[in-house]
């Protein structure tokens, strides 16, 4: 009897041991942040942690059991414009922790924990995803370039702006990829700027800019700070039928003195200089920050993946290349250039396959001369006005088969440039404007003449045909 009581005790002693092993970590904090379709909820931890995640219904709520661990700080965070209605915890035993969180509308959850890193340490994450047939939030239609339906020749205008292009006519998608964002705040200036949100104001200024070229569309692949995994980037551009995917970021250094713009396109065979490795190391770097979520997938699988994409990307590397110089040259007449020719690395987020993609570090965000300028408005519209240039110079060149801007180009209407032309007997300074698509005016301009009279054998400057934009 006695012996049996003994090794009862000893067992609870062990019992009470290894609980007090477990509950060494701590709930610091906990952040969130809403994407258009999902709520994400990161505890900060002070060690590891196991953890299981499960719903229940009438009331909606979500249950995240938080194994090994005791609540070091109240769950205060805003939840507006989330489905969470409010959060409460627990300590079911000394230590496991139980928060409950009351939602609005049944959510799909999905979790997983990341190792501490140079920013954060341990971490559980929770991704809140709304689900699709909720009436109360339907997601965004996101038209499909293969589904616009054609426009019948009679059929009468449709009272709204941007009606559906007749096929073969059909818009240039331009994917705008703002780097960063939610719980990964990229680089940062001396005075608190942080390249998340500089590059999330130039991308959509870019956006914006570019919409208003006829022939042209934008899509952002992130609309508000918020994180999303590299690979996911260029998922959303696959998904919008992207025709070039240009990504915005900002860059920083150990040395403050280091200034400039860099564009930067995929290497088939790793970086061509140093920094260009160094960079992509440290922006790659951010799936670990924000949490890649696919931490299940099996290491061969994705070294598989990895060659594939790396074989079927070299027909675009070229395309990237090119747009990349023209973007550069025109970023060069805005601030000063870091290097001068289209730099080559390996980041993840330019590895889409097919889409030609270019990544534009738009200055030293660690220099406090061009931090005041990145967070300044005039200079992120004159930065999106460099690259929107570039990004139409290119596709007048080289327009997609099938769109407005290939359309364009083989009815003649895109020049190639300035020009020379010699007037021949009867011709008019009108009938010289229509054959060369350009204004009366613009051609008064550009030979400075204050009458219409034009002589036999005079040689005009005709200038280059600019795009019609959208009113
Ligand atoms: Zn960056």
């Amino acid at each position: 009897m006695r012996f049996r009581a003994l090794v009862t005790v000893v067992g609870v002693l062990l019992a009470a041991m290894t609980v007090n092993a477990l509950a060494a970590s701590q709930v610091r904090s906990v952040r969130l942040w809403r994407a258009p379709d999902n709520t994400r909820l990161v505890f900060d931890l002070s060690g590891p942690v196991q953890h299981s995640v499960f719903t229940l219904s009438a009331p909606d709520r979500l249950v995240i059991d938080i194994n090994g661990a005791t609540l070091g700080a109240p769950l205060n965070v805003s939840t507006a414009n989330t489905p969470i209605t409010a959060m409460r915890s627990a300590q079911r035993t000394p230590s496991d922790l139980r928060v409950v969180i009351d939602l609005k509308q049944a959510v799909t959850p999905k979790s997983f924990v990341l190792a501490p890193n140079a920013q954060y340490g341990n971490r559980l994450v929770v991704d809140l995803f709304d689900n699709p047939s909720d009436a109360a939030s339907p997601p965004t239609p996101t038209p499909s370039v293969a589904t616009v339906p054609a426009v019948p020749v009679t059929a009468p205008k449709p009272a709204i702006n941007l009606p559906p292009a007749p096929a073969g006519k059909r818009d240039i998608i331009v994917v705008i990829d703002a780097g960063h964002g939610g719980e990964d705040p990229g680089a940062s200036g001396s005075r608190g700027q942080r390249e998340k949100d500089v590059v999330l104001a130039i991308a959509k200024e870019l956006q914006r800019q570019v919409n208003g070229i006829k022939g042209f569309r934008a899509e952002l692949t992130r609309t508000g700070d918020y994180f999303i995994p590299l690979r996911g980037r260029t998922e959303i551009a696959r998904k919008k039928g992207a025709d070039l995917f240009v990504s915005i970021h900002a860059d920083a250094a150990p040395s403050k003195a280091a200034f400039g713009a860099s564009v930067f396109a995929l290497s088939d065979r790793g970086a061509t200089s140093e920094t260009a490795r160094w960079l992509a190391d440290s922006e790659n770097r951010s799936d670990l920050i924000g949490g890649a979520g696919n931490v299940s997938l099996d290491d061969k699988d994705r070294m598989l993946a990895g060659v594939l994409l790396d074989l079927s990307m070299t027909a675009s590397l070229t395309s990237s290349l090119n747009v990349g110089q023209k973007v550069l040259s025109n970023i060069g007449r805005v601030t000063p250039l870091h290097k001068q020719r289209v730099e080559q690395a390996g980041f993840m987020v330019l590895k889409s396959p097919d889409i030609p993609s270019i990544l534009v570090e738009t200055g030293f965000i660690s220099n406090a001369n061009e931090a005041s300028k990145l967070a300044a408005a005039s200079h992120q519209q004159a930065l999106a006005r460099s690259i929107s240039s570039g990004v139409r110079q290119f596709f007048q060149q080289n327009p997609p088969p099938g769109t407005y801007i290939a359309w364009l180009r083989d009815a003649g209407k895109i020049a190639q440039g300035p020009r020379d032309h010699r007037v021949s007997p009867g011709e008019t300074l009108a009938m010289i404007a229509v054959r060369y698509q350009v204004s009366a005016g613009a051609l008064r301009s550009a030979n400075n003449l204050k009458t219409d009279e034009l002589k036999i054998g005079q040689t005009l400057n005709i200038p280059s045909t600019e795009l019609a934009v959208k009113e």
